[in-house]
């Protein structure tokens, strides 16, 4: 069996076609979706992060503001920020691009941010929200993950799903969302870590797996159920002499053991990772709706 590709490219390229009609209509409306993307410092990878943000800006219209603070920026400095940006009419979503330097709180910014502009989805009254099934934003990757096997087809209903990594962005979150009682949602959730004993058997009950520990190339075809769907949320940069930068993107999963056992699987690069920038542009037009929507009362 070879499993065909889940391309998170092809599906995040859908999205996007479709929030350029949601902006219009906004547009329509005398709205322009604003999004507040904060840097502190000069962290490469936050660097691309954040470039690739403000650049999906761009290509669909949504108004960026960029901040760019220096490494020494204060707690007091970025929090004077938040409540800015909470104020300002003109952004419906602020992103405070992690992980922040050492003299910064990181929860006590993003605790500082409007629940109603978390469109990273990080604060606790939105992952509050999350776990109670109440509508509010999905944190970004793990809704990418949802979005990716709901537009693939694959019906999670009474499905054995196991999540590897409990992390509060990824397994955590994502758990929540696949067993609400909803739409692309409905199945049996396992979460599994560090401290599981026999990670292969568990994994091998699932139906879905999806990979989220950042360890590179760990989990083994050898270890799925046959016919599984793998979803690799996993980014690891592993060095390779042949490759132009000396380094080559795995995931956590081994793509060439893996491909031969499941029945469809998300690669890395091109899987999740177009995912989470297109669910963000998603979260901050669902906001700017929301917005219209409080002025025509609800109409
Ligand atoms: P964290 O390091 O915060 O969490 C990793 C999780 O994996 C932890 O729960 C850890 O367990 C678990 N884990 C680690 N090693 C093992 C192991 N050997 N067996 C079982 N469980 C293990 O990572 P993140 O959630 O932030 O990210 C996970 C991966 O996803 C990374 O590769 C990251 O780069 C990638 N990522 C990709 C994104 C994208 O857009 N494509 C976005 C965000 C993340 P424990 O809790 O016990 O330590």
């Amino acid at each position: 069996m070879t499993a065909t590709l889940i391309e998170g490219k092809l599906v995040a390229e859908e999205i996007r076609a479709e929030l350029k009609k949601r902006i219009a209509a906004l547009e329509k409306e005398g709205i322009r979706p604003g999004l507040a993307v904060v840097l502190v410092g000069e962290d490469p990878a936050s660097q691309v992060y954040v470039g690739m943000k403000e650049k999906s800006c761009a290509e669909l219209g949504i108004f960026s503001d960029p901040h760019h603070l220096p490494a020494g920026t204060t707690q007091a400095e970025l929090l004077t920020l938040v409540r800015r940006l909470n104020a300002d009419s003109r952004i419906n979503g602020i992103l405070v691009q992690l992980p922040l330097p050492d003299q910064i709180d990181e929860t006590a910014v993003i605790e500082a941010i409007d629940p109603d502009k978390d469109v990273d989805g990080f604060h606790p009254v939105t992952l509050g929200r999350l776990v109670i099934g109440v509508d509010t934003f999905r944190p970004c990757t793990p809704a990418g993950v949802q979005e990716l096997l709901l537009r693939s087809g694959v019906n999670l209903e009474g499905k054995s799903v196991v999540i590897v990594g409990r992390s509060n962005i990824v397994g955590k979150p994502l758990a929540n969302m696949l067993l609400q009682k909803a739409p692309g949602a409905n199945a049996t959730v396992t979460i599994a870590h560090s401290r599981t004993a026999d990670l292969p058997a568990v994994v091998k009950g699932a139906d879905v797996v999806v990979a989220a520990m950042g360890s590179p190339e760990f989990i083994r075809g050898e270890w799925l159920k046959p016919g599984a769907v793998v979803i690799d949320v996993g980014v690891n940069r592993v060095d390779d002499p042949r490759a132009k930068r000396g380094y080559r993107l795995v995931g956590d999963v081994h793509f060439e053991s893996a491909v031969k056992v499941a029945s469809r699987i998300s690669p890395v690069p091109g899987g999740v990772g177009p995912m989470t920038i297109v669910m963000l542009m998603t979260n901050t037009v669902l906001s700017a709706e929301r917005t219209l929507k409080k002025r025509t009362g609800g109409k």
